[in-house]
């Protein structure tokens, strides 16, 4: 049975991290467009580098859930045959024990090099434009797809669809794309989808199935069903 699974925000808000479209559409009280797209990095470079730099040090203050776990605990059982992609730029997943990851957004914790294009793995601050480790140049920014940007290894994430025999999208809200379409790779090439998110998402009508409730109750549960099959 080959499982590829997508993760969104949802999954990490009982660690407490904040989703944002469950609170008006801000991120910790930012619009997307103010600190998610290259326009606002170029209007405002300190703005977006301190929003990040805020995300990062959060991380140091929260601890992967029960749902977290229960996927690395699928990874245990199913080794290859489970792909997890996550739209998440957290770390909680590899913290909880994932390996097979797939950070589609990338990651809070890497920097990329506007100069040289360099990914070097990052817990500090970006605020004072330190030089970076490949080329010396101080254009390092937060390591985040963001909105009319490509996401990371759609190709890799394709081939996995093409050969799912299960799709389950869980806590995202489907509204981000290409994410959001994956429902639909999937489907196309033959696999059953399930979703499991707090309320239906605006996808739910694609999915095959669903559940709602909790994250850190609706995974370990579904997780465990898949340990006994
Ligand atoms: P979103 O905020 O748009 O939607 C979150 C979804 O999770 C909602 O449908 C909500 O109903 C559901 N949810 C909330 N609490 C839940 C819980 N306890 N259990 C189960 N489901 C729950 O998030 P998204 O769809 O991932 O899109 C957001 C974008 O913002 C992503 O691209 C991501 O990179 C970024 N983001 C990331 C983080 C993070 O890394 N943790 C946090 C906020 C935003
Ligand atoms: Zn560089």
């Amino acid at each position: 049975m080959r499982i590829v699974v997508l993760t969104g925000a949802g999954i990490s808000a009982e660690s407490g991290v904040p989703t944002f479209r469950d609170s008006d559409g801000l991120w910790e009280g930012h619009r997307v467009e103010d600190v998610a797209t290259p326009e606002a990095y170029e209007a405002q470079p300190s703005v977006v580098q301190a929003f990040y730099d805020a995300r990062r040090s959060a991380l140091a203050d929260v601890v992967p859930n029960p749902a977290h776990h229960a996927l690395a605990k699928l990874e245990e059982h199913l080794g290859d045959d489970l792909l997890l992609v996550t739209q998440n730029i957290d770390d909680l997943h590899e913290r909880a024990g994932s390996t097979r990851l797939v950070h589609m957004h990338g990651e809070l914790n890497s920097a990329l090099c506007a100069a040289c294009r360099r990914r070097t793995a990052w817990v500090e601050g970006l605020s004072d434009y330190p030089p970076c480790p490949a080329c010396g140049s101080c254009e390092l920014r937060p390591d985040v797809v963001w909105f009319g940007e490509i996401p990371y290894r759609m190709q890799e994430i394709e081939d996995a669809l093409a050969e799912a025999d299960l799709f389950v999208s869980i806590g995202t809200s489907g509204a981000v794309y290409p994410a959001a379409g994956f429902v639909q790779v999937a489907r196309a090439y033959g696999a059953h989808t399930l979703e499991l998110n707090l309320v239906p998402s605006e996808g739910r009508s694609m999915f095959h199935e669903a559940r709602h409730g909790m994250a850190g109750q609706i995974v370990p549960a579904w997780v465990d069903e898949q340990l006994l099959r």
